[in-house]
């Protein structure tokens, strides 16, 4: 895609001047009677609505519309795509009066577009994102190049569409589609916005002089509303259909976590058939929710996303992975290797577990919905390699064989021997000391932790280890492989657990301790959830795998100083009886009927929700404290990033300065004289 510079550029169609780019990121040019708005902001590969982006705009329509040309055409000079959204920067400077303020001028901005009286139309390659799918929708048509794709992501920000989203979208296409896609934030595809009717037509780059042209002269039907849509100016039916909204909202996000849906939805529900109280509404609720704590945190989570992910901005060198153990992680970390574009062998001892590999991958390409081509190119690139061909080859190998120090110590000696000189050896270890492993190696510098989480594809972040004697340069390039198999990395010190076990261990181990005193393991999966952790600590349990979750805690128990509390002998015994969770069909819930939802009327203890947060809180100080992390930022990412982490709280860290350090170390040692020492504040809440 080369974006609208050379399309015009083919057209012998001067630009206006970029001089004043930052003030006036409008460059205009005129064809055959039609004009040409390109936007084209300063300093960066994509467009953002600024204030500026929107004054601009206000300016030139202000021109046009005093001799109106035969059309208008809104465009994109960056390759990348139409527009990424508003400035997200700058919500933090603006509040209160000044945001409706802005608002305000941003949206009389946009009715003028709308306003305008000749034909105005939209062309979109590649993202049109929060505001710039906003602005796409004050005109008249829009017309997709193929690949173009549509969203509303600000419910992940804690808000809704602020510029006219809310009304125009509903009043453009079927409402419940519209609501579903700004409460969802999921994306439309080309094909999916057309049948929706969000765009006109689909054409590629270089038909789309023709396309404007039959857009512009009418040659174009536009997009039916239906009848549906006009049910839905009903006050009736537009209760009904919210009422539907609401409950699968609540499901999702309570509305004391994430008010933002609540908020969208009442506002189509009181307002759905006035455009204009649904405008003032919109701008109103809009407002309000930029200020409230959980957009507040959500933002902040954007930015922790944003610092994590330039630490793997780096260049890596490599090109060819070797993974050794094709089991659940192997198998996942060389399917999403081979999809994000690296050339991967993967050895077992095992030729069945290869084969099971080869089939985990195929179902990873389906569910993260890879089209047949991009399926075939991704397993062609993933090479089952029993004999370990692929060790001379690699510019990296990673190590997913079973948590057992002998045995990886004897398949890290093998590998030292046969990989090339320069190549790094990674462990995806997720309790054994690096040090400890690195001893045995010729090159212990070019050795290192790269802890992955399951599911691999689904699961953001990933540790990067390194030990007292790992290269600098190593950590750089696997942080650089993080960020290109499009991963977070968390680069921490050697440390028991590393970060994110060592925080999830003491939640885990506390869920048993308060099962053995008789708490429901709904009532205490329940206070979790209230808390806003995406599952309650037995579910997790679960999840991770019962074996997995004793064998962790067991490891951390006799390298830790500070006490965890006896391991519950259920734990063992569901470990012993096979019942290890959900991959066994059972665990502490029955798995059979899918994702067990706990759900219970009864309550727990007073300080159950304590009991369960604070050790994790505690278990990130005590990281903190011994410069296994960087700073709190980097452990709120990891934290929000590996475990969901109740985001809206912008990360457990955050949480205990927005509680009151003073308190939750006050909490701490109250919980430690009623139930024990593994509740002792970390000296780090002293300082
Ligand atoms: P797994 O048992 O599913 O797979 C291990 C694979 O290694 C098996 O396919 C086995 O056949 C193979 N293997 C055994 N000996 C081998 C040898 N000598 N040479 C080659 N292959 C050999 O284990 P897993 O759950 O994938 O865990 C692997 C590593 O990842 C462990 O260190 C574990 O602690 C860590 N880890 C696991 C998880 C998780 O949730 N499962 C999460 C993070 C890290």
């Amino acid at each position: 895609m080369t974006g609208a510079r050379d399309f015009l550029d083919s057209r012998k169609l001067e630009l206006g001047p970029a001089a004043d780019q930052a003030t006036h990121p409008w460059r205009r040019a005129e064809a055959d009677g039609i004009a040409w708005l390109v936007l084209d902001c300063m300093g960066g590969p994509v467009n953002t609505v600024t204030e500026e982006v929107l004054s601009g705009l206000d300016a030139a329509l202000r021109d046009l519309a005093e001799a109106p040309p035969r059309g208008v055409v809104i465009r994109s000079a960056k390759p990348g795509g139409f527009a990424a959204g508003a400035d997200i920067d700058s919500f933090d400077r603006i509040s209160g009066e000044g945001a409706v303020d802005l608002l305000e001028r941003g949206h009389a901005a946009l009715d003028r577009l709308e306003a305008l009286p000749c034909p105005t139309v939209a062309v979109i390659h590649g993202a049109a994102l929060g505001a710039g799918f906003e602005i796409a929708l004050a005109c008249d048509h829009r017309i997709a190049i193929e690949g173009a794709t549509f969203a509303f992501p600000e419910v992940n920000l804690g808000l809704h569409p602020g510029l006219g989203g809310t009304f125009r979208l509903t009043g453009l296409i079927d409402p419940v589609q519209a609501m579903t896609l700004m409460l969802t934030g999921k994306t439309a595809h080309d094909e999916k916005a057309k049948k929706l009717g969000i765009v006109d037509l689909i054409t590629p780059e270089r038909h789309v002089r023709a396309a404007v042209e039959a857009v512009i002269a009418g040659k174009v039907d536009p997009p039916a509303r239906g009848l549906k849509a006009r049910a839905f100016a009903l006050e009736k039916a537009r209760s009904l259909a919210a009422g539907r909204m609401r409950a699968e909202a609540e499901k999702k996000a309570p509305p004391a976590h994430f008010p933002a849906p609540h908020a969208l939805i009442d506002l189509w529900e009181a307002h759905g058939d006035d455009r204009d109280a649904m405008q003032r509404a919109e701008i109103a609720s809009f407002a309000k929710l930029l200020d409230s704590e959980t957009s507040r945190n959500l933002r902040r989570a954007f930015f922790l996303r944003q610092d994590l992910k330039q630490d793997g901005r780096g260049d890596d060198g490599i090109a060819h992975v070797h993974v050794i153990g094709a089991g659940e992680m192997g198998a996942g970390i060389a399917g999403w290797a081979a999809i994000r574009g690296k050339r991967v062998s993967l050895g077992d001892v095992s030729p069945e577990a290869l084969a099971r590999a080869i089939r985990q991958v195929a179902r990873i390409c389906r569910d993260s919905h890879l089209d047949a081509i991009e399926t075939r190119d991704a397993l062609d690139r993933l090479m089952p390699d029993p004999k370990g061909y692929g060790y001379a080859r690699a510019d990296l190998v990673i190590e997913a064989v079973p948590e057992d120090r002998d045995l990886k110590a004897r398949i890290h000696r093998e590998a030292a021997a046969r990989m090339k000189p320069g190549a790094i050896l990674a462990t995806n270890t997720s309790s054994l000391p690096l040090a400890e492993l690195a001893r045995a190696l010729p090159e212990p510098a070019r050795f290192a932790g790269l802890h992955f989480f399951n599911p691999v594809a689904k699961m953001q972040l990933v540790e990067v280890i390194g030990h007292d004697a790992t290269d600098p340069e190593v950590m750089d390039r696997l942080a650089g492989f993080c960020g290109a198999i499009d991963r977070l990395p968390a680069t921490l010190r050697d440390s028991p657990g590393f970060l994110v076990n060592r925080a999830l261990v003491p939640y885990l181990v506390e869920a048993m301790v308060l099962m053995d005193e008789g708490v429901p393991k709904e009532v205490i999966d329940r206070a979790a959830l209230d808390f806003g952790m995406p599952m309650g600590p037995v579910v997790l349990a679960d999840q991770v795998g019962l074996d997995i979750c004793l064998d962790v805690a067991e490891s951390l128990k006799s390298a830790l100083e500070k006490p965890i509390p006896e391991i519950s002998p259920r734990l063992r015994e569901k470990v012993k009886a096979g019942e290890t969770g959900k991959k066994a069909g059972r665990g502490f819930y029955d798995w059979s009927g899918g994702t067990p939802h706990p759900e219970t009327a009864q309550t727990g203890p007073e300080d159950l929700q304590d009991r369960l947060i604070l050790p994790m809180l505690d278990a990130c100080m005590e990281c903190l404290r011994e410069g296994v992390a960087r700073d709190a930022d980097q452990v709120d990412g990891a934290m929000i990033f590996a475990t969901g982490f109740a985001p809206f709280r912008g990360g457990p860290m955050h949480y205990a300065r927005t509680r009151g350090v003073d308190e939750i170390r006050r909490r701490l040692q109250e919980l430690a004289d009623r139930h024990g020492d593994r509740f002792r504040p970390d000296p780090g809440w002293d300082e």
